[in-house]
């Protein structure tokens, strides 16, 4: 195999020394062998000592680190690190489990495949690949998967026509690569959800809020909730258990009838249920005492550096209009999934969000992410979900 090779300046195989699995175009001395997009590189520090493998883009990222070890990555190398996240997942309990049949297989960076998430609906497997390299060698991956022992696997949807860098000018679609299935109905928690992974968001349902959705059941018993940013309604759902009456608000329309219809699946005609498609803002303008908890999971605010200090704004006014008119003695869960909002950032805008109202606001829950999007703890920025649980006297 013709091998690429890619030198570092001096000093900058430093966080790659302490298994950082990015390596910025900046830190680049020198490329020899005109590798393409995809192609799997050698990388040398300064002195020419070896530091690791990876796939190579022209971007900023400029290679995702797949191993640091001296032996070039093959099929069996790819099935190790998949059997590995299957592995994790089924000690965690989640395989084979009669009340959660939805879950992360594969979270990129977290399980040490960066470019590759792959989500698990009892049984069809939604890939997004967000790199070339990974695109490549998409079917192989396929295979892998569909021999999971175990697993159960039925039918693998490739949904990478939105996620593979553009500028690649690879025409990406949208296919079964693996069996065929229409879309399912999944089980969280004991709680049902029709999922379309063709035309849902990311692989078709947020996943990564299952714990966080179960932590608000705690909270929700005769309350009148707000679920701002609800998309396919999954708090909605776990708030319609005991709940007094449950609003879900979207602007888009079809998360309003998503949202409907989860609360009928598993509620039925439900008079306490109403959906709104109406832009957050303009809802939150006269909410004066309405709700007693409110949800606010908006979309990521800072995609990039560049726009985190609007980003910060954004969930400062959004927290204001929820801290300011809350029913007395009420509870916010408040989200933020930008991962370059950092913990200490998120709740310095909250915190600034509550000093406008004058309120006085404990801090009850910090949140995060669950096990299946596992933060390597070498990629501090693979932990984008953040949030917390606030009680407003
Ligand atoms: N809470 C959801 C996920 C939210 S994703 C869950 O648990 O599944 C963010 C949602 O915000 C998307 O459905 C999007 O349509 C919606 N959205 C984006 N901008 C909005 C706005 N300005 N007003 C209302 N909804 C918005």
């Amino acid at each position: 195999m013709e091998s690429f090779k890619i030198v570092l300046k001096s000093g900058k195989e430093q966080s790659i020394r302490r298994y950082h699995p990015w390596i910025f175009s900046g830190a680049i001395k020198k490329i020899s062998g005109e590798p393409e997009e995809g192609d799997i590189v050698t990388v040398y520090d300064n002195k020419d000592n070896f530091l690791a493998f990876g796939h190579y883009q022209p971007g900023s990222i400029a290679v995702r680190i797949l191993s640091f070890k001296d032996t070039e990555p093959d099929i069996e190398f790819f099935r190790g690190r998949i059997r590995s996240a299957f592995e994790f997942r089924k000690s965690m309990g989640l395989i084979d489990n009669q009340s959660i049949n939805v879950f992360r297989l594969i979270h990129a960076e977290g399980d040490n495949l960066p470019g590759l998430i792959a989500d698990f609906y009892d049984g069809v497997v939604v890939l997004q690949m967000h790199s070339v390299g990974m695109y490549r060698i998409r079917k192989e991956i396929a295979g892998i998967i569909s021999e999971l022992p175990g697993a159960g696997v039925k039918a693998i949807y490739d949904k990478s026509e939105s996620t593979i860098p553009f500028k690649a000018g690879i025409e990406a679609r949208n296919e079964f690569i693996y069996g065929d299935s229409a879309p399912a109905i999944v089980t969280e928690n004991g709680f049902k959800f029709k999922i379309d992974w063709t035309t849902g968001q990311k692989t078709g349902f947020f996943i990564d809020q299952r714990e966080n959705r179960k932590l608000l059941s705690e909270f929700t018993k005769g309350r009148s909730v707000l679920n701002m940013f609800g998309y396919t309604g999954g708090f909605s759902v776990y708030a319609m258990k005991d709940g007094g009456l449950v609003h879900s608000v979207d602007s888009s329309a079809s998360a309003a009838g998503l949202a409907d219809e989860n609360v009928r699946l598993n509620f039925g005609d439900d008079a306490r249920h109403q959906s709104f498609q109406v832009d957050a803002f303009e809802f939150l303008n006269d909410i004066k005492d309405k709700y007693d908890l409110i949800i606010l999971d908006p979309p990521a605010f800072a995609k990039h550096n560049n726009a985190l200090a609007n980003a910060l704004q954004g969930y400062k006014r959004l927290n204001m209009k929820a801290i300011g008119q809350i029913k007395p003695g009420g509870i916010i869960f408040t989200f933020t999934c930008s991962q370059v909002v950092t913990r200490e950032n998120f709740r310095k805008s909250v915190f600034a969000a509550a000093a406008n109202t004058g309120r006085n606001v404990r801090i009850l829950h910090q949140m995060s992410q669950p096990p299946d999007h596992p933060v390597n703890i070498y990629h501090p920025e693979s932990e984008y979900l953040k949030g917390l649980v606030l009680y407003v006297e």
